[in-house]
């Protein structure tokens, strides 16, 4: 068996687990390979190993990989800080972005998505809890931006997404989840139709799917070290 198989079965069996153990469906949390620094060939392995969805950071380095594979029906999503100069290539290539912050990038994604896609799905990053990269929205600003993202014609915004601070336990990896869980709540009762919580990495998914995380993002587990 590859590593990638292996680590693939692992990581499925640990989402199952934590899933069981917070009384969800194992069906609801999605896995998001998250193959930036690794080549095609090991995007193809995780995909004859039955994995569909990736995650990329890197604009150029994603365009060669989904390039290099466009014979498999894999679904990309974008997931790396966006600028603006960038937008264009996003729009075209992706199924998924989970890394809006502001509104003049959410506007140029909808204007530059190619009519004859399905409209781009959306996550808006939101800065928990100190997040450790300084990109997201603050807390107390997503509501008015989510309405605003709402209204786009070629975006569809689906939730939130964030990456906490990387924390040892799993008490204190809880805590920005479950702000994440109570800020989705927030905006479903204003009017929105918000299914999807983007978060968890390697580190401390089972804590997010505890609380709530309906996509996770994993990369070290699956590929290995970077
Ligand atoms: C790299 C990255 C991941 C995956 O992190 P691992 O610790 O390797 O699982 C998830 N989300 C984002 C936004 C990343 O940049």
């Amino acid at each position: 068996m590859t590593a990638i198989l292996s680590n693939l079965q692992a990581t499925r069996e640990a989402i199952e687990q934590a899933a069981k153990a917070a009384q969800r469906n194992v069906t609801d949390v999605r896995l998001l390979a998250v193959s930036k620094t690794f080549p095609a060939a090991a995007v193809r392995e995780a995909y004859l190993a039955g994995q569909t969805a990736f995650g990329e950071n890197y604009l150029q380095e994603a365009l060669d990989k989904i390039g290099a594979l466009r014979d498999l029906p894999l679904e990309w999503h974008f997931i790396g800080p966006i600028q603006s100069n960038k937008t264009r290539a996003i729009a075209e290539n992706f199924a998924w972005v989970h890394s809006v912050d502001r509104l003049k990038i959410a506007e140029r994604l909808s204007a530059q998505r190619p009519p004859q896609l399905p409209p781009l799905n959306v996550c808006l990053q939101v800065n928990v809890s100190g997040e450790e990269t300084k990109s997201g929205v603050a807390p107390d600003d997503v509501g008015p931006l989510a309405q605003e993202v709402a209204r786009l014609p070629h975006l569809k915004l689906r939730g939130l997404m964030s990456i906490p601070f990387p924390a040892s336990d799993e008490t204190a990896q809880r805590a920005p989840f479950a702000q994440m869980q109570k800020l989705l709540g927030q905006l479903n009762s204003q009017g929105l139709a918000l299914d999807t919580l983007s978060m968890g990495m390697s580190h401390d998914f089972p804590a997010a799917i505890r609380e709530g995380a309906t996509i996770v993002r994993i990369g070290t587990a699956i590929f290995g070290r970077r």
